[in-house]
């Protein structure tokens, strides 16, 4: 009885409820003066596995002294980069926290959106000299996330605690910042410098914009992106050429920018900068400017705590090229495990490690290359999209003459399908009737293993199968479309001959890194299976936030809740 009394009483009073439970900080040990996220693009859990001999760095470090979880899962099915990063700084699936995929289909205008775009939010640049006219085009915020984040909640408690992200993408800084945070930095490759929105700042702060002035980018022009370590390290990736790695050419080290195919006068220019982006170097870029945002918001440096996230972008971008059993994916894990070890010496002779907890972990993982898995005998295809496209207009050919209409009835963004519902009226066919009688037409497609009604995947029944909880957790009712199709395991349907990606509910895109590192985590390996909302909900606890309360509040910022559907992974902490 008590117990649900309390859990009204937290309800009625909301925020103060977390300002409350700050009377208790005395009785607990102290909270960390700086906690750092690191979210690690398209980072496979098994990178930990085939290179734990070789991870010397920063890698070897969490996995020696942390608390590493080796069987952490994303719990949705469309595992993009903008629903992982959302769920890990949320703790709650794209179900509740409303970022269900990269771009998703918003009814009232008929078309995709992309998850960060706000016209009303100007990008701010260094070289600003003037705000830009609204609206504006090109403009970025987190107002489509509908679920606030560890940094909402540290600020809703702490005022004063500060909270910075950077990655080197938009998406990843933004949705892992939330809404109260000072500044989302991200990678911009027209400038080659960190840039913001005009939602979190009205101008680069002096430092950021010294940085960008700089032009530290341009330090890797002229310099190739060469192996490191001895070729006996790389027995553990694929020989160097593979004809579905890259552009199908350039697959082998060393990887140079092509400066003679250079179409502008200005050698470091954009088409450089997208090239460094997808090299190791850009990993290294976004630390460095880490390090930067740390001295000069001298984070961690009072009795507040505050909030870096990270987000490094470069992993995803080697992985879609060239693969995960690449020795690209090998090299750059191998840097990036360096960079990490500087970038802790640095928080060490700064903040002091003692001050700080560590949590790492990765948005979603990857699909090895097709061409790869079948020479191992898995069955894996490579469907390219014009191939997939001409397949379901066979399918929807078949329907049109079975219901003697001409009307194309069927729209796809990808695997989301939109249907025109003026057919299903001429057959006198409810709208979940006529859902269910096409999603059994393209179940028969050679490339698809399922289709989920949107009233399937709205029902509240008990799921019946693993992965339509999954596509469950990945539905949002006004973003989600009628029909979703899910991909058989091992396929990839492929813009282009080569490359790979993630996205669908299978284990080689859902399992992730976990780890925990700080004074208060318990070292060690934790086998049981653990899901990826529960991150958030264990740094809060750690950080002293009261996630009762969160959890009872529905009162936030426009449609915003609080609310988490972890919980606080209480085993690797030490009481
Ligand atoms: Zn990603």
């Amino acid at each position: 009885m008590m117990k649900s009394r309390w859990y009204v009483i937290a309800a009625g009073i909301g925020l103060g409820a977390l300002l409350f439970s700050s009377c208790s900080r005395w009785f607990k040990p102290a909270a960390p003066k700086l906690a750092v996220v690191i979210v690690v693009d398209q980072m496979r859990y098994d990178y930990l596995v085939r290179f734990a001999g070789l991870f010397s760095g920063g890698f070897g470090k969490l996995l020696r002294e942390g608390a590493v979880f080796t069987n952490a899962h994303h719990d949705h099915a469309n595992t993009e980069t903008a629903p992982g990063h959302a769920t890990l700084l949320t703790g709650s699936h794209p179900s509740h926290h409303g970022i269900i995929g990269n771009n998703f289909y918003e009814p009232q205008i008929g078309r995709q959106v992309y998850c960060v775009d706000d016209s009303n939010f100007a990008v701010v640049k260094s070289d600003d000299k003037e705000a830009m006219n609204s609206p504006s085009p090109g403009g970025k915020s987190p107002h489509k996330l509908r679920r606030s984040t560890l940094g909402d909640w540290l600020k809703a408690k702490n005022p004063a605690a500060k909270v910075i992200s950077i990655a080197g993408k938009d998406r990843s800084a933004i949705l892992m910042a939330g809404f109260e945070a000072e500044a989302a930095y991200w990678f911009d490759a027209s400038s080659g410098g960190f840039i913001s929105s005009r939602y979190y700042l009205d101008a680069l702060p002096e430092w950021a914009a010294q940085w960008n002035a700089a032009r530290h980018a341009g330090r890797y022009y002229g310099k190739a992106w060469e192996k490191s370590h001895q070729e006996k390290d790389y027995f553990v990736s694929r020989e160097d050429f593979f004809s579905a790695e890259g552009d199908g050419e350039h697959t082998t080290f060393p990887h140079e920018f092509a400066t003679d195919e250079a179409a502008s006068t200005n050698a470091i220019d954009r088409r450089f900068y997208e090239w460094l982006a997808n090299t190791p170097f850009a990993d290294a870029l976004t630390l460095e400017f880490a390090q930067q945002a740390v001295q000069a918001e001298q984070l961690g440096a009072d009795g507040t705590p505050d909030l870096l996230l990270i987000g490094l972008s470069a992993t995803d971008l080697i992985g879609h090229d060239f693969g995960p059993l690449s020795q690209e994916s090998e090299n750059n894990l191998l840097r990036l495990d360096a960079e990490l070890a500087k970038f802790f010496a640095f928080l060490e002779a700064t903040v002091g490690l003692k001050n700080c907890v560590i949590a790492l972990s990765a948005d979603h993982g990857v699909l090895p290359l097709p061409e790869e898995l079948r020479r191992r005998g898995f069955e894996s295809a490579r469907i390219l999209y014009d191939e997939a496209f001409e397949e379901v207009k066979g399918v929807m050919r078949e329907m049109q003459q079975e219901w003697r209409t001409n009307r194309r009835f069927l729209r796809a963004f990808g695997a989301d399908i939109v249907l025109d519902f003026r057919v299903a009226d001429s057959l006198g066919l409810s709208p979940a009737a006529f859902r269910s009688r096409v999603a059994a037409k393209l179940r028969t497609l050679s490339f698809v293993s399922d289709v989920f009604t949107r009233d399937e995947l709205q029902a509240t029944d008990g799921a019946t199968c693993e992965f339509l909880e999954k596509q469950r957790h990945s539905f949002y009712p006004d973003r989600s479309t009628d029909l979703v199709l899910q991909l058989k395991p091992y396929y990839l349907v492929s813009e282009k001959s080569q490359g790979t990606t993630h996205g669908s509910p299978y284990e080689y895109d859902t399992h992730v890194p976990m780890i925990f590192w700080g004074e208060r985590i318990k070292p060690g390996r934790i086998d049981s299976s653990h899901k990826t909302v529960d991150l958030a909900p264990t740094l809060a606890y750690l950080l002293h936030l009261d996630l009762s309360s969160l959890k009872s509040q529905k009162e936030g910022r426009g449609a915003v809740e609080y609310g988490v559907d972890g919980e606080v992974l209480k085993m690797v902490i030490k009481e």
